[in-house]
């Protein structure tokens, strides 16, 4: 079974998709973490974005592999950290704009969904990677919550961070993610929306789950 988790950078989406998932049992395949690997190969690498030959040789030398607790290896090099980095994060929509990109990313995570249950958080999960997901979810909140949950987050993992920054950065990544020619950051039509401004983490699961369980529930 898939269950689709899209939204727009920071709605909560990773939090949520990897609590449901341990409800479930089932694997947390969490795609962004996939375009930032990609992004930090191209940086270290000194890919040049607008030549497709180099674009392509670097695709091929990727090799990704997620290991439990979120943790990816490139290479059989842990970059679980060094992918969460500014310098990652400033180009990752870029990266991902990439049709050679998103070709490879979305072979990679249907082939990881093939034989187990998941739930798959990114931006085009229920329009296009999985369009026939059982499940489908939302998830939006307002730009300035969070950025004040991103600003948290990163200040207690770097330290100094500014406010303002992070949230010109959600804002610029969601403009381009949402208006790039390949499959843009949308909603899909039978997607279900959550909006977790005024939620908590447990209450976010909770709804997805309730809503999950009442389903299964009704149709049997
Ligand atoms: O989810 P996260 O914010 O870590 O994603 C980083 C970036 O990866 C997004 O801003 C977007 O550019 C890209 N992405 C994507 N498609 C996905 C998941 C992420 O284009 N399915």
């Amino acid at each position: 079974m898939i269950i689709a988790i899209d939204g727009p950078a920071a709605s909560g989406k990773s939090t949520t998709a990897k609590k449901v998932a341990e409800k479930l049992s089932f694997t947390h395949l969490d795609t962004g973490a996939m375009y930032r690997a990609v992004t930090l190969f191209f940086l270290d690498n000194k890919t040049v974005l607008s030549d497709p030959d180099q674009i392509q040789y670097a695709v091929n030398l990727i090799r990704l592999k997620f290991l439990k607790d979120q943790i990816l290896l490139m290479n059989d090099v842990d970059v679980s950290a060094e992918i969460r980095t500014g310098r990652v994060t400033e180009f990752v929509s870029e990266v991902s704009a990439l049709q050679q990109v998103r070709e490879k990313m979305v072979y990679l995570q249907r082939e990881i969904a093939k034989f187990q249950d998941v739930v798959v958080e990114g931006r085009d999960i229920g329009t296009h990677v999985f369009p026939d997901a059982k499940f489908k979810f939302f998830i939006v909140a307002d730009v300035e919550e969070r950025a004040r949950r991103r600003y948290d987050e990163l200040k207690n993992k770097f330290g100094d961070i500014n406010f303002n920054d992070v949230l010109l950065d959600l804002k610029g990544r969601d403009k381009k993610d949402a208006s790039r020619k390949i499959s843009p950051l949308k909603k899909a039509e039978d997607a279900i929306v959550i909006d977790t401004t005024s939620l908590t983490i447990d209450e976010q699961v909770d709804e997805i789950i309730d809503i999950i369980n009442n389903k299964i529930h009704n149709r049997s």
